[in-house]
C-alpha cells in the first residue's frame, strides 16, 4: 500500500518503498507525540525526536518529572489528533525568521540548534498548534497514521544533546509499525523478552550478579553460571585441540611499551584502564592479540610451523560509559574465547574455511538455527584510508568469499564497513524470538605483523610476513552466557544445565535410598543434587520446576523397594518410574547429543 507523504517543499508524493514507509511513519508519529505532550503539558520544551531501531523518542524540557500515567494520556492524546485528520504543513522560512519565531516561543533549545544550522532558509512544519523546524519528509496528515499502530512504551533520562555537562531532558519513547498487526506482533515479542530477560533469569536462577560495591560493567559468576561456563569452555578447548588449535596463557598486564607498539596506546586510549607502578606505565590489558604476537616472536619461526593457532579464554577489561553497560551483555570486564591465527598466504583459504565449519558447528551445537552473516569490506573511494597494500585487500576478501561460497552460506556485503586494517566476517545468530545478536568474528589484520615485526623464514630461505587473523567464536562468555539464558529463557539444554537433575525423597524414611541415587548420578559423571529438605514433595518439585532443573526423580517406597526411580521432566512432567540403570543410559546419550530437550 502506497503512503501520502509531503515533502519540505510542499510536493506532495506515493511512497511505496516498505522501508522508507516505515521511517516517515515513525518519524511522522514522533512528531504527533511530541504535538500531543505539547497539548497536555503546556510549558514542555522541545528537543530532538528522531527515528531509532524499533521505533522513536523524543527528548523533552519540563520542570516537573513525566509519571508513567502519563504515558497512556499520550498515547490518547495522539489518536484524538489522529482523529481530528492535521495535516503536516511545510513552509521554508529564513534563519532569521526562524529564530525570531522559537525566540518568541520560549524554544531555547530550538534556537540553539537553529544557529548551529548552516544555511540562511530553513524547512518547518506545523501540526495543529505545534511549529517545528524538520526537514521531514512527513506522513499527508495525522489520519494516515492508524490509531491503533502505534504505543507510548517508555520514560528514561537523558541529557541534551547526550553530553552529560548539558541540562537533564526527559526521554519518551514510543513505537509504531505500518500496521496494528506489525504492532502487536512486536509488543508480543517484547513482553516475551522481558520475560527472558538474562537479569532477572539471572537472579531467579542464581547464576551471577553484579556488585555496587564492586563497580559496575563487571560480573560475579555464581557456583551455578561457572558450572555452565566451565561446560562451555571445556567443550571449546576440546574442539579447538581437535582442530589443530593450542591454548596460550598470557599475563593481564603488561608495559605501556607494548601497547605503543600495537598502536593500542595511541588510538585505543579512552577505553584502557592504566596505571602506574615504580614509575613505569601498566595497562590491564584491552586485547589479547599483542600477548599471542609475544608467544609468536619468542622464537625463530619458519614456513613448516605454520599455521600456528593460538587460543585463549583472555579476559580483558575496557572501559564503557556506565550509561551503556548492560547486564552481562555490556560490561567492562569480560572473557572472549579470542584466537590469532598466523599463517602463509596460500595457507590462508583453508584456515578460513575450516573457521566458517567451526563456526556453523559451534551455532549448531549452542541449538542456534539461524544466522546471518556480514562480509565487511573497504571503502574503494577511500582506499588510502586502508593499511595493507591492493593485493592483500584482494587476497583478503577472495578467500573470505570464497570460504563462504564453498559453505553454501549467504552474506551480505557490507561497502565500507571494515576497519582500516582488513576486511572481516561478523556472523549473527537469531534466537528463539527472532532477535540478531552478534556471535563470531573472522578479522584479517595487516598492521601487526608490521608493527611487531613478525616473520618466518619460507622455503626460498628468505625473511616472509605471515598473515593474521583475529578470531572469536563466541564473542564474549559473558554475553554469549547472556544470550544463553534468553534464548532458552532459563531453562539449559541439559548439557549445559548447571544441576541435570535433582532427587526428591517423599518423606524422611526414603532419604537414606536417596542419597544413593545421589552417588550413583554422580558417579556417572551428571551434576545432580538432593533435595532433602522437610519440606512436601509438591513444593519441592515447583521448586526444581522454577529452577528449570532438566529432571526430578521422586522416590517413595514403590522405588526404594524396586530400586527405581520416578522420571518427572520440565516439559513434559511426569514419565512414571524405571530402572536407575535406564535413566542414567537414556541422560548420557542426551547429553552426548547435545540435545535441546528435556
Ligand atoms: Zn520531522
Ligand atoms: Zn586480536
Amino acid at each position: 500500500m502506497a503512503l501520502k507523504v509531503t515533502y519540505a517543499d510542499g510536493t506532495v508524493r506515493d511512497v511505496t518503498d516498505p522501508q522508507e514507509q516505515l521511517e516517515i511513519y515513525r518519524h511522522s508519529t514522533s512528531h504527533l507525540m511530541a504535538a500531543a505532550v505539547n497539548g497536555l503539558f503546556p510549558g514542555t520544551h522541545l528537543g530532538i525526536g528522531p527515528a531509532i531501531s524499533d521505533g522513536f523518542f523524543y527528548d523533552f524540557e519540563r520542570e516537573e518529572s513525566f509519571r508513567e500515567e502519563d504515558l497512556a494520556r499520550i498515547e490518547e492524546k495522539m489518536r484524538e489528533l489522529v482523529n481530528a485528520d492535521l495535516k503536516y504543513e511545510p513552509s521554508i522560512i529564513s534563519k532569521e525568521e526562524a529564530i525570531d519565531y522559537f525566540t518568541k516561543q520560549g524554544e531555547n533549545l530550538k534556537v540553539e540548534l537553529i544557529q548551529e544550522k548552516a544555511g540562511q532558509t530553513l524547512s518547518c512544519y506545523r501540526l495543529g498548534d505545534l511549529v517545528d523546524f524538520c526537514t521531514g519528509p512527513h506522513v499527508y496528515s495525522t489520519g494516515r497514521i492508524h490509531p491503533k499502530s502505534f504505543h507510548v512504551s517508555s520514560l528514561a533520562g537523558s541529557y541534551w544533546k547526550g553530553d552529560e555537562h548539558n541540562q537533564r531532558m526527559q526521554r519518551i519513547y514510543g513505537t509504531a509499525f505500518l500496521t496494528p498487526e506489525e504492532l502487536k506482533l512486536h509488543l508480543t515479542r517484547l513482553e516475551e523478552a522481558k520475560k527472558r530477560d538474562h537479569r532477572k533469569l539471572g537472579r531467579e536462577l542464581d547464576l551471577f550478579s553484579i556488585s555496587e560495591e564492586a563497580g559496575p560493567g563487571l560480573i560475579f559468576w555464581h557456583p551455578r553460571g561457572t558450572r555452565v561456563r566451565i561446560v562451555i569452555e571445556d567443550f571449546l578447548r576440546q574442539e579447538l585441540y581437535r582442530r589443530g588449535y593450542e591454548m596460550v596463557t598470557t599475563p593481564h598486564v603488561a608495559k605501556n611499551t607494548l601497547w605503543k607498539t600495537s598502536g593500542h596506546y595511541e588510538y585505543y586510549r579512552e577505553n584502557m584502564y592504566v596505571f602506574n607502578i615504580e614509575d613505569e606505565e601498566f595497562v590491564i590489558k584491552p586485547m589479547n592479540c599483542p600477548g599471542h604476537i609475544q608467544i609468536y616472536k619468542s622464537r625463530m619461526r619458519s614456513y613448516r610451523d605454520l599455521p600456528l593457532r593460538f587460543a585463549e579464554f583472555g579476559t580483558v577489561y575496557r572501559y564503557e560509559k556506565s550509561g551503556v553497560l548492560h547486564g552481562m551483555m555490556r560490561v567492562r570486564g569480560f572473557t572472549q574465547d579470542d584466537a590469532h591465527l598466523f599463517c602463509t598466504r596460500d595457507q590462508v583459504y583453508d584456515e578460513i574455511t575450516a573457521l566458517l565449519e567451526l563456526v556453523l558447528f559451534i551455532l549448531k551445537s549452542f541449538g542456534f538455527e539461524e544466522y546471518q552473516v556480514e562480509l565487511s569490506v573497504r571503502d574503494e573511494s577511500k582506499k588510502e584510508k586502508y593499511a595493507g597494500s591492493e593485493e592483500d585487500w584482494a587476497m583478503a576478501e577472495g578467500a573470505l568469499v570464497r570460504a563462504m561460497q564453498a559453505r553454501g552460506m549467504e552474506w551480505k556485503r557490507m561497502e565500507g564497513e571494515a576497519v582500516f586494517y582488513g576486511p572481516k566476517i561478523d556472523v549473527k545468530l537469531i534466537d528463539a524470538i527472532g532477535r540478531p545478536w552478534q556471535l563470531s568474528t573472522v578479522q584479517f589484520d595487516f598492521t601487526l605483523p608490521k608493527r611487531f615485526d613478525l616473520g618466518y623464514i619460507g622455503p626460498d630461505g628468505h625473511q616472509h610476513q605471515p598473515v593474521m587473523l583475529h578470531r572469536a567464536l563466541l564473542g564474549s562468555v559473558e554475553r554469549f552466557m547472556g544470550v544463553l539464558i534468553e534464548h532458552y529463557a532459563g531453562a539449559f539444554p541439559i548439557w549445559l544445565a548447571p544441576v541435570q537433575a535433582v532427587v526428591i525423597p517423599i518423606a524422611e524414611r526414603h532419604q537414606e535410598y536417596g542419597k544413593q541415587v545421589l552417588e550413583k548420578l554422580q558417579g556417572a559423571g551428571l551434576r545432580a543434587g538432593l533435595d532433602d529438605r522437610n519440606e512436601k514433595m509438591g513444593f519441592k518439585i515447583r521448586e526444581a520446576q522454577t529452577q528449570k532443573v532438566p529432571y526430578m526423580l521422586v522416590v517413595g517406597d514403590k522405588e526404594v523397594e524396586a530400586g527405581q526411580v520416578s522420571v518427572r521432566n520440565r516439559f513434559q512432567g511426569d514419565e512414571g518410574a524405571q530402572p536407575l540403570e535406564a535413566f542414567i543410559k537414556r541422560t548420557r546419550e542426551l547429553i552426548d547429543a547435545r540435545a535441546a530437550r528435556p
